[in-house]
């Protein structure tokens, strides 16, 4: 462009203090601002509660024509508009939840000329009549909120955000900007392929909740326990309990209830009316704790939760951090606390091999599971796993989760971790846990034989182990990125892996060791 662009950041502190009431830009904030009022496009991968909404709606000010807002959660864009409006800005929204005159108003508003954000589901702004009503108005910048659900690999996808491919068709000319709080490489390479945002600047800010303390311990009585950690350190206080089941949750909560402890149930198949007054008290009441599903917490933005706890595992290591997320955002000390046992894990196993997903999408699921349970065997700083996880490199050891507090005792496991290296590089980096196993193992398997594997150094070489420990092993390698998963669950020694097999690093595994035993059947899949 050839047009003199203004510095546009003297007018967005001006606004950000004028509108929000906001001294500073929080962390890349600033820059993303900046990039996007300026036309250009962005990723923006910002954990939960980091300030993403500010990265949008200010430029949307900022930039002529109305800023578009794709959001999946219809539940959420009322409020986020009716805060909006009570700031001064013009915006609105259109979903499923207006009546027809409500929707033509909305679009005469728009059409007009005079909306400074719109909030639209995609569904919505799929439709040919509203992609032909945002031909003819100004558009200012389109922004793609929780953009992994673009992703089959995310745990929540949605077909319909694949469908916004439209964008960078029919509008090539407008920034885009996606926005999403959990995003691994294969989740990433999905937003960045669908929204063509190959060129776009890319905004990772760090995932680490200083404030948030990590444990995890084996679930022995699982109702007993939440009690106890709930009056030895968080009497009084707000908090989350996630179950998996209704059941589960409405037992939690009557059990807490008779114990003396205010608690609501929160799951899907409550009435709206149950659920909205039990998520308003939530809000309002000091020391609630709702026993809920994970249908609960999407957008609740409660400073003061003190505690997110399961009594059951969460699906993966995204879900886990989104909802232990949702403790501490106001920055003061808070826990997020896990029992799990092997039933639970067999329950996750059977629900997984049961669904009806296609195999490629189950086999990502189970590789997920996979990344949780390292995560809760860790013999080493939570913090750094499930940093790792999101692939940041975190120094540690924190000094704030159960690891690092309570040191469990391990074993120097240096020499085994080296072996089952080997075996997967002299195999050819291409084969999963079961064959390599089979390997160390020294089994003869018909795939060992056909491969020749048993002709390789490594043959036999972990017998003195059994297959537990051996998983544990892999599982560990995998999680601290000593192997990768590659295609087909392959997996691969990784550039890092030199310093092991090289014994400049060691690793430690737990003796306590969680780590379930699968059925047999399991095993040989
Ligand atoms: P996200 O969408 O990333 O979860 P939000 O945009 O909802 O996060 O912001 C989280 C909280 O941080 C909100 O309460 C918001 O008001 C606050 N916030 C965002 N940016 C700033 C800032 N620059 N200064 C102070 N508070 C901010
Ligand atoms: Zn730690």
């Amino acid at each position: 462009m050839t047009t003199a662009h203004a510095d546009p950041m003297p007018r967005a502190h001006a606004l950000l203090k004028q509108i929000w009431g906001y001294d500073a830009f929080r962390g890349v904030q600033g820059d993303i601002v900046r990039t996007v009022t300026d036309g250009g496009n962005a990723l923006v991968l910002m954990p939960t509660g980091g300030g993403k909404s500010l990265c949008y709606q200010l430029p949307s000010l900022l930039r002529p024509g109305v800023g578009v807002v794709v959001s999946p959660l219809i539940a959420l864009m009322k409020d986020q508009v009716d805060t909006l409006r009570q700031l001064g800005v013009r915006a609105a929204f259109l979903n499923s939840s207006l009546s027809l005159p409500e929707v033509r108003d909305v679009e005469a508003a728009l059409a007009a000329g005079e909306l400074d954000l719109l909030y639209v589901a995609p569904e919505r702004l799929l439709l040919p009549r509203t992609l032909e009503l945002l031909e003819r108005v100004d558009v200012g910048l389109f922004a793609i909120d929780e953009a992994h659900c673009v992703s089959q690999w995310g745990h929540d996808f949605r077909p319909e955000y694949q469908g916004l491919r439209v964008l960078p068709e029919r509008f090539p000319a407008i920034p885009r900007v996606a926005l999403t709080a959990t995003a691994d490489d294969r989740t990433r390479a999905d937003i960045l392929n669908v929204l063509e945002l190959g060129g776009a600047r890319q905004f990772v800010s760090s995932f680490d909740r200083p404030n948030i303390q990590y444990r995890v311990a084996n679930k022995e009585g699982p109702k007993t326990q939440l009690l106890d950690f709930i009056r030895a350190e968080h009497a009084g206080d707000a908090g989350i309990v996630y179950c998996l089941s209704r059941r589960s949750v409405e037992e939690t909560a009557q059990w807490l209830v008779a114990q003396g402890v205010d608690a609501v149930p929160y799951h899907a198949g409550l009435s709206q009316r149950e659920r909205s007054t039990a998520q308003e008290r939530f809000l309002n009441e000091e020391g609630l704790i709702v026993c809920a599903t994970v249908a609960f917490g999407m957008g609740i933005d409660k400073p003061n939760v003190r505690f997110v706890a399961h009594l059951d595992l969460p699906k993966s290591m995204e879900g886990y951090y989104q909802e232990t997320g949702r403790a501490g955002r106001d920055g003061l000390p808070s826990t997020a606390w896990m029992v799990y046992g092997l039933a639970d894990v067999v329950n996750v196993r059977r629900m997984l091999a049961s669904s009806d997903a296609p195999e490629e999408v189950k086999r990502v699921e189970a590789g997920k599971l996979d990344a949780l349970l390292t995560y809760c065997e860790a013999a080493t700083c939570r913090r750094q796993l499930l940093l790792a996880y999101f692939g940041e490199d975190y120094a540690g050891p924190c000094g704030n989760c159960d690891v690092c507090v309570n040191p469990p005792r391990v074993r120097d496991m240096t020499r085994e971790a080296q072996m089952a290296l080997s075996a997967a590089i002299r195999s050819g980096n291409r084969f999963g846990a079961a064959h390599l196993t089979d390997i160390l193992l020294g089994r003869e398997t018909e795939k060992v034989v056909a491969m020749h594997h048993n002709a390789l150094p490594t043959f036999g070489v972990g017998a003195a182990h059994d297959e537990k420990t051996w998983r544990g092993v892999l599982r560990q390698l995998v999680s601290l990125g000593y192997l990768a998963a590659g295609e087909h669950h392959g997996l691969m020694a990784t550039g890092k892996a030199r310093a092991l097999l090289k014994g400049e690093t060691t690793l430690a595994l737990r003796e306590d060791s969680l780590i379930p035993r699968v059925s047999k059947r399991e095993r040989e899949r």
